[in-house]
């Protein structure tokens, strides 16, 4: 449905996106997640024709969006990262303004923007101007704006930065009523988000894919790295160097407890239960062992991985509290 071809853009020496390659097939809710500057608005400006590519193409459904973007952007419906909203239009005259955009025909629109407001949720609020809304209304405004006319794909980029703990909890359920018929695209720079909403999760990390896969397959595809996590009850050095003279670990952490006692986590090599070793030698060298056992690698301990570590606090950071200014207020 969407073919994306070794995807470039360069903002002058700048490398934000650095050859993407995926597929969007139909009727699936895909999530974009990456740091802040990984690359992800861009690539969604650029799949949307809001912005050219430095090489490569964008196919939807066999039209490239660079040389036909009217006829593509009719599939998609978009919701960027600041939404051009205009302050002094009441709601249903913004929406009846984007119905025109699109080309929506006359006789359609009004049914259009009615099935927009219906629902994005907005009937409360239709008569109001937009400047007066709330910055959850007005992110509903967006999101009714990118779903005008359904088209088959829709993409939004960060829906719930800024808003509180409801409204995200509302967008959320929005998203999946919507992906029942459309295919949905949405960036995130928080990994809970996309997890709980997306049922194929794309990482992409300084430009470049990473990752791309199902929640589930890219947690089993890691699990070939078995970590196991120890206490026991001896000094960190002590136990720094059992490990460091134990075969078949790969690497391992240490953390001195409060109580006296020390914890590990270690990573094996692959395929290699070392778990009787490490209860073997513990026992040898009089150190008890309080706690042995294995850990699932999970989604984060991937994404920390496969991303920088110094942009990691902030994908965990589901407050969505980083300021980010709306165009749509000047
Ligand atoms: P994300 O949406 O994942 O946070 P962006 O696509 O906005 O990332 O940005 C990717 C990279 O491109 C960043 O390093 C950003 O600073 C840079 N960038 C984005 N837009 C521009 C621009 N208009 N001019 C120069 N650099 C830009
Ligand atoms: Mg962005």
């Amino acid at each position: 449905m969407i073919e994306v071809k070794n995807l470039v853009k360069k903002y002058g020496n700048h490398v934000a996106i650095d050859h993407l390659n995926f597929t969007i097939e139909k009727g699936r809710i895909y999530g974009f997640l990456g740091p802040n500057g990984a690359g992800k608005s861009t690539t969604m400006n650029i799949m949307t024709g809001y912005l050219g590519a430095t090489e490569g193409e964008v196919l939807i459904d066999g039209h490239d969006i660079l040389k036909e973007p009217e006829e593509a952007k009719k599939h998609i419906g978009y919701l960027p990262e600041l939404p051009p909203l205009y302050m002094d239009m009441k709601v249903w005259e913004y929406l009846e303004f984007a119905a025109e955009l699109k080309r929506i025909p006359k006789a359609d629109r009004e049914s259009a923007v009615e099935d927009a407001v219906r629902m994005a949720k907005l009937q409360d609020v239709e008569e109001r101007l937009i400047k007066n809304l709330s910055k959850g209304y007005r992110q509903r405004v967006g999101l009714a704006q990118a779903v005008l006319g359904f088209p088959e794909i829709i993409i939004l980029d960060e829906p719930t930065v800024g808003l509180d703990p409801k409204q995200i909890i509302e967008i959320r359920e929005l998203i999946r009523k919507l992906a029942k018929n459309h295919t949905v695209i949405l960036s995130s720079h928080i990994l809970a988000e996309v997890r709980e909403v997306c049922d194929y999760i794309m990482i992409i990390s300084k430009g470049k894919l990473v990752a791309s896969d199902t929640p589930e397959n890219l947690e089993n595809q890691m699990n070939g790295d078995e970590t196991i996590e120890i206490l026991a009850k001896a000094e960190p050095e002590e136990m720094r160097s059992i490990l460091l003279n134990m075969p078949h670990i790969k690497d391992f952490k240490i953390e001195e407890k409060p109580d006296g006692t020390t914890y590990s986590r270690i990573e094996s090599e692959d395929g290699i239960d070392i778990r009787e070793q490490i209860f073997w030698t513990f026992a040898e060298e009089k150190c008890p062992l309080l706690m042995l056992q294995t850990s699932k690698v999970s989604l984060e301990d991937i994404f920390l991985e496969l991303t920088q570590k110094d942009t990691v606090s902030m994908v965990f950071n589901q407050s969505g509290e980083e300021e980010k200014t709306n165009a749509g207020d000047l």
